[in-house]
């Protein structure tokens, strides 16, 4: 019964029953959306972003001085392309970096270990070395089930299930149990320090990083590093024929007090609605190990291809473009927070958000989380983009990236560009994560779409904020 209930509710918010089917987009707009979406398959501006930013400043860790340098590139950028004002909107954040690292496995005979500290990880005893034995743990739930104390003296090895690769990244959430809370189980056991299997789904000898999950706002004391595939699986098999292992682990990895981060924010001000803000966006920052190419500098170039297209046009869009370039993503969105503080009285103006960050793939779903009575010109977009290869997915369906969520949860309507992520989870937060691995077909897709979206939802009449009244109506039905 709740399931036809909820199918009739579907069908109502998708328009099937009372509201209208078809939003027809004026046909000066259509025209010029059009426009758009060629010169974005023709542009090669959104490369030229990504090859900057990978190559002239490189890797860009939360809070570090490479980050504050690409702050510097981003209003540089901004400043020289065609925005009407870029800011920089700084924020103050605990700074943690990896230190240098030593691991090995040394029985039952020395191989070096392709591995990498994750973020949070504390540093080896004294900045001395730590030589022990392993532990191993077929899995995650494993090691929670260990007792109390029961590892003194030991490294605890996490090993795992392969990560599956999907178009949309489904398997990253189960696989990165181990990185985020197999800490707080091993220091919980007394342990000397924590290996995981690398939550990524290629077979290379690339350590896969990111940040732990704090434990109420604690950090872990100990050494948490996650090592390759191919090494996790040699550790696998000498466990099965049952020797023994041990490993040499020294970290000088920790945290070293609040520094300054920001976000770079650049709007193309609108003509009639300047106050209402159509955002998009990326993160600036990136894991250090590779040059943040994939995730996320794709996303930059993207957003400020997107925008920069229609700042050419003639006349200004009709609402605010706003282009975020968020800092101190990967650390815990701690960028988005902050610009959700500093804007908290302008969120109601933000008519729709979202952001690219999955990679450089080809975008194959457009998703929404509009109000319902905008559904229908949301829909109206997704046909701009089908001859792109876009599905029009659902409307309440709205994956709108990380950077996002502060301002969803305060009632910013989003929409998603799902790209395709078979091969992100081989690539993401591994030294791979370089300029070469973008496809300059597919990124330029991508800007096609986001010049599509942000061009129309800037001058369509429509509004995509769901009315007070409206929620408190659309919570009640989904009650009964
Ligand atoms: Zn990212
Ligand atoms: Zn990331």
């Amino acid at each position: 019964m709740k399931s036809i209930i909820a199918a009739a509710a579907a069908l109502m918010l998708t328009g099937g029953v009372f509201a209208q089917d078809t939003f027809e987009i004026e046909p000066a707009q259509a025209a010029t959306a059009d426009v758009l979406v060629n010169q974005a398959l023709d542009s090669d501006l959104a490369w030229s972003v990504v090859e900057s930013l990978t190559t002239e400043v490189g890797p860009r860790l939360a809070g570090s001085e490479a980050e504050a340098r690409a702050r510097a590139w981003g209003e540089a950028l901004g400043n020289s392309l065609n925005f009407d004002r870029v800011a920089v909107e700084n924020f103050t954040m605990p700074f943690w970096d990896r230190g240098e690292l030593e691991i090995s496995m040394t029985a039952p005979y020395n191989l070096a270990l392709h591995g990498a500290a994750l973020g949070g990880s504390g540093r080896s005893p004294r900045l001395g070395a730590i030589n022990s034995d392993v532990v191993y743990f077929r899995n995650v739930a494993a090691l929670m089930a260990v007792a109390d104390g029961s590892l003194e003296g030991k490294i605890a090895f996490v090993d795992g299930d392969p990560l599956v690769a999907t178009q949309t990244g489904a398997g990253y959430g189960p696989a990165n149990q181990r990185r985020r809370i197999g800490w707080q189980h091993a220091e919980r056991a007394g342990a000397d320090a924590i290996v995981v299997r690398s939550v990524g789904s290629d077979h290379h000898r690339n350590p896969h990083t990111g940040m732990i999950s704090s434990r109420d706002g604690e950090w872990a004391r100990i050494p948490v590093i996650a090592i390759s595939n191919p090494d996790a699986d040699q550790l696998r098999r000498l466990h099965e024929n049952g020797t023994p292992l041990a490993m040499h682990i020294r970290s000088t990895a920790g945290w070293h007090g609040e520094v300054t981060s920001g976000n770079v924010v650049m709007d193309i001000v609108g003509s009639e609605l300047p106050d209402e803000i159509v955002l998009i966006g990326g993160h600036l920052d990136s894991w250090d190990i590779g040059t943040g190419a994939i995730d996320d500098g794709a996303g930059i170039a993207i957003s400020v291809a997107a925008a920069e297209l229609i700042a050419r046009l003639p006349e200004r869009p009709r609402r605010t473009i706003r282009v975020v370039m968020f800092g101190a993503e990967e650390v815990g969105l701690l960028g988005a927070r902050a610009y959700a503080e500093q804007h908290a009285d302008e969120l109601p103006n933000h008519v729709l958000a979202t952001e690219s960050d999955f990679g450089a793939g080809r975008i194959w779903q457009f998703v929404s989380n509009v109000d319902a009575a905008a559904n229908p010109a949301i829909d109206a977009i997704g046909r701009v983009m089908a001859p792109l290869g876009i599905l029009r997915g659902g409307n309440e369906d709205g994956e709108s990236g990380p950077d996002i969520i502060p301002m969803a949860m305060n009632g910013v309507p989003t929409v998603g560009l799902s790209q395709d992520g078979m091969d992100y989870f081989n690539l993401h937060h591994t030294p791979d994560d370089t300029l070469d691995k973008i496809d300059p077909d597919a990124l330029a897709q991508n800007v096609a779409a986001y010049v599509a979206l942000v061009y129309l939802a800037a001058n369509m009449d429509v509004d995509f904020r769901t009315p007070a009244e409206a929620s408190d109506v659309e919570e009640n039905a989904a009650e009964q």
